[in-house]
C-alpha cells in the first residue's frame, strides 16, 4: 500500500479549454500524479504518467 501524498509541491503543465471552461493540469513533483483542476474548482487526480495528448501541431 502506498502512503497518501498531499501533493504539496506541484508544477503547472498547462491549460486546456473544455466545454465547461478551462482545466488546469498540474503534476506532483513527489509522486508524479497528474492533477486536473476544473473551472468549477473540482480536483481530479490521474495516477502515473502525464497525458500524452499534448499536441503541438
Ligand atoms: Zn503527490
Amino acid at each position: 500500500m502506498k502512503t497518501e501524498c498531499a501533493h504539496g509541491e506541484t508544477e503547472l503543465l498547462g491549460e486546456q479549454k473544455g466545454e465547461r471552461g478551462t482545466n488546469k493540469y498540474f503534476r506532483c513533483l513527489k509522486c508524479g500524479n497528474v492533477l486536473i483542476l476544473s473551472e468549477d474548482g473540482v480536483l481530479y487526480e490521474v495516477p502515473g504518467k502525464a497525458p500524452s495528448n499534448v499536441s503541438k501541431n
